[in-house]
């Protein structure tokens, strides 16, 4: 791909040749150094040497992954449930390059029975249904198409670009429900998603998520009281802290139980507040990071740092402590538990790490918005 710029340009040049001022505006456009991928691309970055995110992403899991220790899990986790239902795993489809791979690996290498489901919105391409025809039928497999009605489709169109500046919200949310729905309904115990990795970020500090999700949590707590917010923020941190590491627990937020403040209605009103202020604080943060290149030394940090989770959990957490003192079904206390955990003897990030920058920075507590003289001067 050394020329990789210069053929696109001759591609662009050729297509808009008869127009001459889109020509300009195309071939002065940022492209990654690599793989020509525009700046105009969705959630693109270029690094120093002009490489962009995604050819990093590759690269990456080309060199840090171990994808035959991959595979044996998928294996082991597949074979548990296999032949145990009338399905042994849901596999949502969009007739995209992801889910087309996913179905065919999962067919022919693994020899899984799947129930193939789609969520169609309602903007399915021609060409998209016609690969979904062709894929489902060579490869012999039974499916699912759901299509909501198309006038509640509309409603919902104008009430999420309304709302959120965003007329798919059905789509993206549809997409990730209807599966769901489906392997409650034909009781199948697996779902397999070809989506990329997206979780492992969620043990590093980014400041603009802090401070949004304390943003929120301020919010929720405005419209009852200046006070409040920096009374259950502080509540939070002195909750969430091992005192046996000396170290607070995560970034915090609000921590409140046996509510029963200025009466019924009133605190009713305010947990309502808080529970509607949870996915406007979570998914933001969510879609900012699901792209984010991790690896094997991420998932370690990890899995290292779901430790802390368990630690907090088993020795100091009200419900569970509460749950296995009053001798409740121990499968249920334990419920909230990470499947995956690790322990490392004394570990201590290098400096100057992503990982020593949570130590330091983000898990002290402090006022990443909010602060009390700051709340009193915006009053409510
Ligand atoms: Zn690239």
């Amino acid at each position: 791909m050394q020329n990789a710029k210069e053929h696109a340009q001759r591609e662009i040049a050729t297509v808009f040749r008869s127009t001459g001022e889109p020509t300009a505006i195309l071939n002065n456009l940022r492209r990654c150094s690599r793989c020509a991928l525009p700046e105009t691309h969705e959630t693109i970055l270029f690094d120093e040497e002009g490489v962009c995110n995604v050819c990093r992403q590759h690269e990456y899991k080309q060199s840090q992954i171990d994808w035959t220790a991959r595979e044996q899990e998928l294996s082991a986790l597949i074979d548990q449930y296999r032949g145990k239902h009338d399905y042994d795993c849901i596999v949502p489809f969009s007739g995209g390059k992801d889910s087309t791979f996913t179905l065919y690996e999962l067919v022919h290498r693994f020899k899984v029975k799947p129930l193939v489901v789609t969520f169609d919105h309602g903007f399915l391409r021609p060409t998209t249904l016609e690969n979904t025809d062709r894929t489902i039928r060579l490869l012999g497999v039974d499916y699912l198409k759901f299509r909501p009605s198309w006038k509640v489709v509309r409603k919902l169109m104008q009430e999420s670009l309304r709302r959120k500046g965003d007329f798919c919200w059905h789509c993206h949310t549809g997409i990730f429900s209807y599966p769901m729905h489906v392997a409650v309904k034909f009781k199948v115990p697996l779902v397999i998603w070809g989506e990329p990795s997206s979780e492992y970020t969620s043990y590093y500090g980014y400041d603009e998520d802090c401070i949004h999700w304390h943003q929120q949590a301020l919010d929720a707590c405005r419209p009852f009281g200046a006070s409040l917010y920096p009374e259950l923020k502080q509540a939070c941190d002195s909750y969430f802290f091992l005192p046996h590491r000396n170290e607070p627990r995560g970034i915090g937020g609000i921590f409140f139980d046996d509510w029963t403040r200025d009466g019924f209605e009133r605190s009713v009103a305010f947990v309502k507040s808080v529970g509607d202020h949870f996915l406007p604080a979570y998914v933001p943060i969510f879609e900012r990071r699901m792209q984010t290149p991790s690896g094997e030394p991420e998932r370690r940090f990890q899995l290292y740092r779901r430790g802390r989770y368990a630690e907090f959990n088993l020795a100091i957490d009200r419900g569970t402590r509460y749950g296995l003192q009053s001798g409740r079904r121990v499968e249920s206390v334990l419920a909230s538990l990470p499947p995956l955990a690790a322990w490392q003897y004394d570990f201590r990030p290098d400096p100057g790490t992503p990982e020593a920058d949570l130590y330091e920075r983000f898990l002290p507590p402090k006022w990443w918005v909010g602060a009390p003289h700051v709340v009193d001067k915006s009053g409510d």
